[in-house]
């Protein structure tokens, strides 16, 4: 992979999520749930999820899909590849 694309790919850290407290990351982890759920995938260490999926957790979260992205990384949740180039 050339990591030339402007590519947000956006992967979960699962294990991480647990070990946070769910004040933090309840509607994260629910949301992470309920599509494990419909995939019935249940067996990874990570869950790839839409970048829509991303847009309606920032307005849950009140922040921007940035925002919300800075602050996933921040806990550990995404890696720090997953910071978007300066778009929007
Ligand atoms: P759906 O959106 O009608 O998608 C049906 C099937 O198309 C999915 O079955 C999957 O095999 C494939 N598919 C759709 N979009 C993508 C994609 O971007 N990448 C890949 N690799 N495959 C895709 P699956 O996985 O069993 O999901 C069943 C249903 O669960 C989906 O129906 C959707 O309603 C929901 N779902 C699953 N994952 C997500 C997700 O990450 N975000 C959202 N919003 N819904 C999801
Ligand atoms: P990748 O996207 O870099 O993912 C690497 C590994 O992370 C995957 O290995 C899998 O173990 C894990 N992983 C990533 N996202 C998820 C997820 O939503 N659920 C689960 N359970 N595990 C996840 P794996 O499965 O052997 O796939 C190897 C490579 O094959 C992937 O690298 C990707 O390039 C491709 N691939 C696999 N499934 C899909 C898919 O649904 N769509 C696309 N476009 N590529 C896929
Ligand atoms: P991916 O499978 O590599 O798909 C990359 C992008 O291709 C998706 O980005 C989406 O824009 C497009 N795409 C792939 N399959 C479909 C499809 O069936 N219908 C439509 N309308 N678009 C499709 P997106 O949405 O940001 O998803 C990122 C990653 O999240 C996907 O990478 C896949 O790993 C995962 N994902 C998203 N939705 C589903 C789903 O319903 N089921 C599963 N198993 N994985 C999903």
């Amino acid at each position: 992979p050339s990591g030339a694309e402007p590519a947000t790919k956006i992967v979960i850290n699962l294990e991480r999520l647990q070990q946070l407290p769910a004040e933090k990351v309840g509607p994260l982890a629910r949301y992470a749930a309920t599509i494990q759920s419909q995939r019935g995938d249940y067996n990874g260490k990570v869950l790839s999820i839409r970048t829509e999926d991303l847009r309606s957790l920032a307005i849950i979260y009140d922040m921007t899909p940035g925002e919300l992205t800075e602050q996933l990384i921040d806990w550990g949740v995404l890696p720090p590849e997953a910071r978007p180039s300066t778009e929007e």
